[in-house]
């Protein structure tokens, strides 16, 4: 049976690192763009690993973003004609998450939002999983995990401070399956 939906939803990518979400993101932001939707893309301040006015993958597709600290300051950007407003990285926006996504999707629009679900230590990373609550579609990635090429749900640090709760940079992490976690 073909279920019609409202417009107005939330919908959710997750994973841990190298799961690659942002080429998640960028996929369903190429749909965006065939099918004539305005959208706009907002990555958060202290993702510094790419350029700043873009959002990349890994395989090197990119779409243009705005860079901002305060997820609130999301709305300042969204108008009439916006069907889609897109969140890379959502762990490390500033402010009220998820009143912010709610009110977006309330106004009919189409919300995607990205991000981890655990920390370094396995625990659930504020605020996914209050988001993975209140949304309608999530979409659970793996990557590979590194040490035996099984599917890996998990990021461990293998180097860098332990007082931060994660840090940017690729070089300080592995995707691990639950059995090469813990070696
Ligand atoms: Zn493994």
């Amino acid at each position: 049976m073909f279920i019609k939906y409202n417009d107005g939803w939330i919908e959710v990518i997750t994973g841990p690192m190298f799961a690659g979400k942002t080429a998640e993101i960028i996929k369903r932001a190429e749909s965006l763009i065939y099918a004539n939707k305005n959208f706009l893309v907002f990555k958060p301040n202290a993702d510094t690993r790419w350029e700043k006015e873009f959002i990349s993958s890994r395989n090197g597709k990119k779409i243009e973003s705005i860079t901002i600290e305060n997820i609130e300051d999301s709305l300042k950007y969204i108008n009439k004609k916006t069907k889609a407003v897109i969140f890379d990285e959502i762990q490390f926006f500033d402010g009220n998450v998820i009143d912010t996504l709610q009110k977006i999707a309330f106004d009919r629009i189409r919300v995607i939002v990205a991000g981890l679900d655990m920390d370094f230590l396995m625990r659930p990373f504020k605020p996914m999983p209050e988001i993975l609550s209140i949304s309608e579609f999530v979409t659970k990635l793996t990557a590979i995990c590194f040490k035996c090429g099984k599917a890996a749900s998990f990021s461990k640090r293998i180097q860098g401070s332990k007082s931060k709760t994660i840090e940017i940079g690729d070089n300080s992490y592995e995707a691990r399956c639950r059995k090469c976690f813990k070696i």
